[in-house]
């Protein structure tokens, strides 16, 4: 019986694809041939500064070459193209409007440095937390509301100031976030003219149907953030699954700078993606 689970995967064309990645990704894969239901593959190219066609191409390839299959994207079409972000802009302005128009969001002058040298972190073992935006700089209810288009300014979401948003992860279980202790109010569009991370997530999400997003633990705190756009856009969101990080043998987090785990050197250094699948590397985090 064919199932509505929908399930995504969505690579960002930064750099080459490591261990990591595959992994997640293969879970992903794997809860969605459980369900009986469909993988989307998305191509998260937004950003122009960062993002390369070459990694776009290689991303498809190695995990082609990994074994990963999917049932709609760029490469294979479907019901929801396009499939890459970079082409979606009008989806993402939409949303930016409604947003907007709610008086979820506002226009903000301050960089990513100014937040940084005023902010206080919301947990300082954690070197990767994203500063809390100062209440203070919060412009009056409603500024903003006028605007026509996004222009040359930063937009960011207003989060309520006591809120807890609590969550069930297929993998954690019940998870528990406070708005201005665990993230502030969160950038959903930049000035460059490129939608913010956050939004552009929770509207594919959203418009591709997908029924439960899997990715990494490293995302858990987006997963929060999300879930307030999805509120105030009025959309249902789907359902969660975190996968743990993949380490190295320091216990560090894998990044794109383990060149020797990405999957283009290992595919070169002659390892076959099964054996990858059985070794230690894979295995690493893996506590369920
Ligand atoms: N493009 C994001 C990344 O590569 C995907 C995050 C997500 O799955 O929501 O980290």
């Amino acid at each position: 019986m064919a199932s509505g689970y929908r399930g995504r995967i969505a690579p960002t064309p930064t750099g080459y694809l490591h261990l990591g990645h595959a992994r997640t990704f293969w879970i992903a894969m794997e809860r969605a041939k459980e369900a009986g239901g469909k993988l989307i593959y998305r191509e998260e190219d937004l950003d122009p500064q960062r993002c390369k066609n070459e990694y776009a191409d290689a991303a498809m390839e190695d995990l082609k070459w990994f074994g990963c299959r999917w049932e709609e994207g760029p490469d294979v079409g479907g019901p929801h193209t396009p499939y890459r972000q970079s082409e979606r802009s009008r989806q993402f302005l939409n949303a930016w409007e409604k947003l907007k128009d709610a008086g979820a969001i506002y226009p903000c002058d301050k960089s990513r440095k100014d937040v940084a040298n005023a902010a206080r972190a919301p947990h300082a073992e954690d070197n990767d937390a994203e500063p809390i935006y100062p209440e203070a700089w919060r412009p009056p209810a409603g500024t903003g509301q006028d605007a026509r288009e996004p222009g040359a300014s930063n937009w960011r979401f207003r989060v309520p100031n006591e809120r807890e948003i609590l969550f069930d992860d297929g993998r954690l279980g019940p998870c528990e976030f406070e708005c201005l202790r665990d993230f502030g109010d969160f950038l959903v569009w930049r000035k460059d003219g490129v939608p913010a991370y956050e939004l552009a997530v929770v509207v594919d999400d959203a418009a591709m149907d997908i029924t439960e997003v899997v990715r990494g633990e490293d995302l858990l705190i987006s997963t929060a953030r999300q879930l307030l756009i999805y509120e105030a856009l009025g959309l249902k969101p789907p359902a969660f699954y975190h996968t743990p990080l993949m380490v190295d043998t320091e216990g560090q987090r894998l990044a794109k700078r383990h060149r020797s785990l990405s999957l283009r050197e290992l595919q070169e250094a002659g390892h076959k993606p099964e054996a990858l699948r059985q070794s230690e590397d894979w295995w690493s985090g893996l506590d369920d």
